[in-house]
């Protein structure tokens, strides 16, 4: 599924594309490049907190991980 974020910062619009419903992980603006880790339950928007590029690549990097162990 698509679900549609909107950035904190710039109040843009962005989709990320879901496997479920519930999703916690990294997010990066489109538009303004911001950086956010977000948590989604049942396709709504909980939290949407700025992070910093380390941060950002660390959880880009757990999400991976969760993604591959998913498919095997
Ligand atoms: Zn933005």
């Amino acid at each position: 599924m698509l679900v549609k974020i909107k950035c904190a910062d710039c109040n843009t619009e962005g989709t990320i594309s879901l496997l479920e419903t519930s999703y916690q992980g990294p997010y990066r603006c489109w538009k303004c490049r911001g950086l956010f880790s977000i948590q989604l339950h049942n396709g709504q928007l909980k939290s949407c907190d700025p992070l910093s590029q380390e941060e950002f690549e660390k959880l880009q990097e757990i999400d991976a991980l969760k993604k591959k162990f998913k498919r095997d």
